[in-house]
């Protein structure tokens, strides 16, 4: 029987990765649902090849250029009509919409799937509590689909050995600037923050990348997934990427996890169960296992990892100004009305405000709190720049 999925998504580079994996095995698979953005043409096209027959199309004109074509698909312009594209629950999904929209849709799909791969982080640093009650009140399984997640959850066979871990390193490259002196960080361009040495990624994940940003999110996803204290967590500075986790259990022995540089690897494994091989994949390259360094992260020129010392124990609203107040601080680097510098600098300034700190024991219990307060907290921040 086919197996039948939904990407979320699907125009972006995840979802592109797992088209591109799929498309190899056509046969086997049925996509009942796809979605985009602004992407249409992209859509369409994939649509045309895999027979979709349900199209999400988020962005207003671009959703009304397709209506106009008159094609024989479904097409809807947001997520609230999923219970007339799923009759039944379906077998996958994969949900990688980027940012704080891909939220809601992440939510509401869970009771349709079988199985859910989230690759969108923001899903996993802002709302765990609530899709964790989700994902349990209907049986749904569920597998991270970021690289350093992925390992470490594929290396636990069991839930039971979470209670195991002594600690778990979680690998970054260092991004572009690892080896730039701090005197030259001020002359930092875009270009420079969005151009990643290893991983090709979108410009926001990117400049993340490069102010390490995006290792404190995968430290909190990794505190929510495996439910350990952030103390449990640490970064290692691993400029080859080769290596993605290392699991120090209590009985002194470890596991690391090695695999190439290819998001293709967690996503295939993400649907294919571990059961096949894929065999584009690169043949682990032995030669780079004599020559891997591992350091401590710099502070002084990544003092955004500081951080993760400051993150109440208790899950709760605090993820979500963390989140919100870095996308702001991105978005306006990206429209150069602040400098590199200004990011992990404003952003300490910020967090401290006493309107935010509030939220430190508020603990979300619908996403639309989330969703709210992330409107909030940047309009409150652009109204300081614009
Ligand atoms: P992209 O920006 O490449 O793609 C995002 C997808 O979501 C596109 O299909 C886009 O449509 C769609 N989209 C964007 N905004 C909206 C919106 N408001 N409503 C509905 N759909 C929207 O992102 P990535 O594929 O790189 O990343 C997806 C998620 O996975 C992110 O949360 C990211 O942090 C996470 N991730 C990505 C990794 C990577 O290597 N790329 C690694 C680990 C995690 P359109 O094409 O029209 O823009
Ligand atoms: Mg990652």
């Amino acid at each position: 029987m086919k197996k039948k999925i939904a990407i979320f998504g699907s125009t972006g580079s995840i979802g592109k990765s797992l088209i591109d994996i799929i498309n190899h095995d056509k046969d086997n698979f049925e996509i009942i649902l796809l979605t985009t953005n602004k992407n249409y043409s992209n859509l369409l096209k994939q649509a045309k090849i895999f027979r979709v027959k349900n199209l999400i199309i988020t962005d207003k004109k671009s959703y009304n250029i397709v209506r106009k074509k008159k094609l024989k698909i479904n097409i809807y312009s947001n997520f609230n009509n999923l219970n007339k594209i799923f009759k039944n629950k379906i077998d996958y999904i994969m949900s990688a919409i980027s940012g704080i929209d891909g939220l809601s849709p992440t939510f509401k799909s869970i009771k349709y799937t079988k199985k859910i791969a989230i690759a969108n982080k923001e899903s996993i640093i802002c709302a765990w509590n609530i899709l964790k009650r989700e994902l349990n009140k209907n049986n749904t399984e569920f597998i991270p689909v970021d690289s350093e997640h992925f390992s470490i959850w594929s290396a636990l066979p069991s839930k039971k050995i979470i209670n195991n871990i002594d600690e778990i390193f979680i690998t970054a490259s260092g991004g572009p600037f690892y080896k730039m002196p701090i005197s030259k960080f001020s002359k930092i361009t875009i270009k420079d923050a969005t151009n990643h040495p290893n991983w090709k990624m979108g410009k926001k994940i990117s400049v993340d990348s490069s102010t390490m940003m995006n290792k404190v999110f995968e430290v909190i996803e990794a505190k929510n997934i495996f439910n350990l204290p952030i103390s449990k967590l640490k970064i290692l500075i691993h400029p080859e990427s080769y290596l993605h986790a290392i699991i120090k259990f209590k009985n002194g022995l470890s596991n690391m996890i090695v695999h190439e540089t290819d998001m293709k690897i967690p996503i295939y494994n993400s649907i294919y169960e571990n059961k096949e091989y894929y065999k584009k994949i690169k043949n682990l390259n032995l030669n780079k296992l004599n020559k891997l360094n591992l350091k401590k992260p710099n502070l002084k020129k990544f003092p955004l990892v500081n951080i993760l010392q400051k993150i109440p124990k208790k899950f709760s609203l605090y993820e979500t100004i963390l989140v919100s107040t870095n996308d702001t601080l991105v978005e306006l680097f990206l429209k150069n009305k602040i400098d590199f510098i200004s990011i992990p600098k404003v952003f300490k300034t910020l967090i401290n405000l006493k309107e935010f700190r509030k939220y430190r024991n508020k603990v979300p219990t619908k996403i639309d709190q989330i969703i709210k307060l992330n409107k909030l907290v940047q309009l409150n921040i652009k109204s300081i720049y614009n």
